[in-house]
């Protein structure tokens, strides 16, 4: 089994958890079904996002991200940042593909987004980072720097690529 890091811009698939085998019950308890301790009930094995690179963060590796189905959970990390949220999908409108509410841990706000639908991509969070990502990119295309194919923001450079993996179910076009 390799542990290596998936490609910038993607996301580890669903794999059933080794220990339940997918069930998220424990398999060696009487009486009482007990949640799997390994995956939290949710059945899979945690998913691991390597996020496209940015201009704040060039070093491949530097953006990344774990989603936990069974405590959903996501964690994204940026360099020596660490921001925790809890993920939650929600019915998208037509065209948008997937919505989640993204609330971050100590705040009382989620932000929403939506994502892998033919209408693009979109999060609460505010277009400043999208647009700022759109300038840099401009800037370092005119000057022959690298680009960095940022979605838009953290968020949506967490969740696309676990949407694109079938986390949520399969696309929606
Ligand atoms: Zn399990
Ligand atoms: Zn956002």
């Amino acid at each position: 089994m390799t542990d290596a890091a998936p490609e910038p811009g993607t996301a580890t698939p669903p794999v059933a958890c080794p220990w339940c085998h997918g069930s998220g019950v424990e398999p060696f308890e009487d009486g009482d079904a007990v949640g799997c301790l390994a995956c939290d009930g949710g059945g899979l094995v945690a998913a691991r996002v390597q996020m496209v690179t940015s201009h704040k963060f060039p070093r491949p590796g530097a953006r990344r991200a774990v989603y936990e189905p069974g405590r959903c959970r996501l964690t994204i990390t940026q360099g020596r940042t660490v921001e925790r949220y809890a993920l939650l999908p929600f019915p998208a409108d037509a065209g948008f593909g997937f919505a989640f509410a993204a609330l971050k841990d100590g705040e009382t706000e989620p932000h929403t987004l939506r994502c892998g639908g033919r209408d693009g991509s979109d999060c609460s969070c505010g277009g400043t980072s999208f647009l700022s990502t759109e300038r840099a990119n401009e800037r370092a295309w005119n000057e022959g720097r690298d680009t960095h194919p940022s979605a838009g923001c953290k968020h949506l450079d967490a969740v696309g690529p676990l949407v694109a993996a079938g986390w949520f179910g399969p696309p929606k076009r």
